[in-house]
């Protein structure tokens, strides 16, 4: 957790449009510290990339109301792959494999619509010949990892 990370909104998300939208993107640019009052322990201030600049809670009161965006390089393609939920052929950008299912992938705006068991990790695979990074569990936000 650091300053400068994307995110988008996560699963304990209630407010609304803030962010201008489901999959609009901000950028953390505070991290909440213990005795803090303006930005409590387990929140964050984000500024979303629509203007708006508000708290939110990465684990405070065990809410998460955002998730870590990763930005796979621009262009890429994965021409063989089938998204499993929106059955588009060619995944453009990032690859999502699960780990527990056998040949099972989604297409980035699949996996960021929770559209598979939120107890499989997954493999993030950035391009064709990468091997993965394996991603948490529910994919939330953690600050005291
Ligand atoms: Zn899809
Ligand atoms: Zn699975």
């Amino acid at each position: 957790m650091e300053v400068g990370l994307r995110v988008v909104r996560g699963p304990n998300w209630k407010w609304g449009n803030q962010d201008d939208g489901e999959g609009h993107v901000g950028t953390v640019v505070e991290i909440g510290k213990p005795g803090s009052t303006t930005s409590p322990y387990k929140t964050v201030v984000v500024q979303w990339d629509s203007g708006s600049h508000t708290n939110y809670r990465v684990g405070y009161q065990g809410s998460y109301d955002l998730r870590v965006l990763d930005n796979a390089p621009l262009g890429v393609k994965h021409p063989n792959i089938i998204c499993d939920s929106c059955r588009k052929q060619g995944i453009a950008g990032m690859r999502w494999k699960c780990t527990r299912c056998f040949d099972f992938d989604l297409c980035t705006h699949c996996y960021m619509s929770d559209k598979h068991d939120l107890s499989h990790p997954f493999l993030r695979l950035e391009t064709a010949a990468s091997t993965g990074v394996e991603m948490p569990k529910g994919k939330v936000l953690c600050v005291s990892k």
